[in-house]
């Protein structure tokens, strides 16, 4: 069922490290061999052997429409005739800037970048040009790309291998990166106590999706909303996964809390590789060439890129209908899990916002990464696996999150919950 896979990870592993180019998609932490995809359509994935998975993963976030959806195809076709790349501004960088300055609150410019690695790089540096000060504060579990000052009690593809400290990131940079438990505002208040005037920024998933999904506890987000205020730190929600998915204008919109900078990733690209980070005029013009903090990109801004974003977010903010169907459909599968999970007799926590959402097998609250970390991870392993012999593709890793699209259809969901229910017969 899965031979040209295994062939073909034999083959990968001879020429690229651990026969992936990046880490969780090896399956490491499930076990088995790694699925090698073909092609995708819709709600969709299509392996090298033929079998067909509902897939809800969707690139990690970005194929909220779906895969190949149709619209931001055509515009990538037509703009590739172009040329791929000019390394000088185009008027679409302009056009694809404004939309997303009137999409998301609290911003008023934006930059490009290719990853969600570079934008939160680049607001961290941001905000330590802008404050004068070198410390940061982020949260155990959460990730922020693999810039070194990130991988200290990083989520993803960190936790999923077990890395306590990652070799290659020197002590010097890792002493400047504080943490805290993810919902925990006392050890942020600590943190600020012990090191005045030092802290530059607080950079948060406002809804966590590296520990698999976490949602900010009643006051957690409010509370260091205050906390920067008090103390001229500046707030920095991550949105790699949250923007344009729990609604236009991501988590500072559904929540209601305004952050200094904002980070985008994949989502802006429509799957391209892009990031970006965003803000008021005021901290934004300190990046060159208006400002001394010095951030640039060869491919930044790149016209295929942008276009599919254009393309996407567009859609995304000419019909919010959208983000009420996917409210819709992730309610009901989550019903339908619970439903699953609970006539199999085994414990459960589904955490869910919006679109985002996972399941760990256990019978407490999933609040931070120490309780995610508690979950019967061995169960998860197993479900996966099942699920996938099922056709249902999910996250290869417990500390992710789900991420669903708005292609997914009813039959979809109901093939997904008959799925899980006769995944746990078989494996409980
Ligand atoms: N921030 C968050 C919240 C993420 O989920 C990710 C990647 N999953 C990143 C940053 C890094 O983005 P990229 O992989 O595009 O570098």
């Amino acid at each position: 069922m899965y031979s040209k896979s295994e062939m073909l990870f034999g083959r990968a592993k001879q020429v690229i490290p651990g026969g992936v180019n990046s880490p969780v998609r090896a399956f490491k932490s499930v076990g088995g061999i790694p699925v090698f995809m073909e092609r995708a359509k819709g709600a969709y994935m299509y392996d090298a052997d033929g079998n067909q998975y509902i897939d809800y993963i969707n690139s990690w976030g970005p194929m909220i429409l779906g895969h190949a959806y149709e619209p931001v195809v055509k515009a990538i076709q037509e703009y590739a005739t172009y040329s791929t790349s000019f390394g000088a501004p185009t008027e679409l960088e302009i056009k694809i800037a404004e939309l997303i300055v009137g999409m998301v609150p609290n911003i008023e410019m934006i930059r490009m970048v290719n990853s969600g690695t570079e934008a939160c790089m680049t607001a961290i540096r941001l905000a330590r040009g802008y404050t004068g000060r070198n410390k940061f504060i982020k949260f155990e579990g959460c990730y922020h790309g693999h810039a070194d000052a990130f991988l200290v009690s990083a989520g993803s593809g960190v936790a999923t291998l077990g890395i306590q400290s990652v070799p290659g990131v020197t002590a010097t940079v890792a002493q400047d990166t504080l943490t805290a438990p993810y919902n925990n505002l006392p050890a942020v208040e600590q943190l600020v106590a012990e090191n005045p005037d030092e802290i530059a920024a607080i950079i948060v998933e406002p809804v966590a999706g590296n520990m698999g999904c976490i949602l900010p506890q009643p006051g957690f987000l409010e509370g260091l909303r205050q906390l920067c205020d008090a103390n001229n730190i500046l707030l920095i929600f991550d949105e790699v996964m949250t923007g344009f998915r729990l609604a236009r204008g991501g988590a500072q919109e559904i929540l209601g809390i305004r952050a200094d900078l904002v980070t985008f990733g994949k989502i802006i690209g429509a799957g391209m590789p892009v990031g970006a980070v965003a803000g008021p005029k005021e901290i934004m013009e300190h990046l060159a060439p208006a400002g001394k903090v010095y951030q640039a990109g060869t491919l930044s801004g790149n016209p295929i890129a942008m276009i599919a974003g254009y393309t996407l977010l567009q859609t995304l903010n000419d019909n919010p209908i959208i983000y009420q169907q996917l409210q819709e459909k992730s309610d009901y599968l989550v019903k339908g899990l619970k439903e699953a999970f609970g006539s199999a007799g085994v414990v459960y926590s589904i955490n869910q916002m919006g679109s985002m959402l996972s399941a760990h097998f256990a019978e407490y609250p999933i609040v931070d990464f120490s309780s995610a970390s508690g979950a019967n991870n061995e169960l998860f392993k197993r479900f996966f696996h099942a699920m996938l012999e099922r056709g249902v593709y999910l996250p290869p890793s417990a500390f992710e999150s789900w991420f669903m699209s708005n292609a997914l259809t009813t039959e979809d969901l109901d093939a997904t919950i008959a799925a899980a229910k006769a995944a746990m017969n078989a494996i409980k």
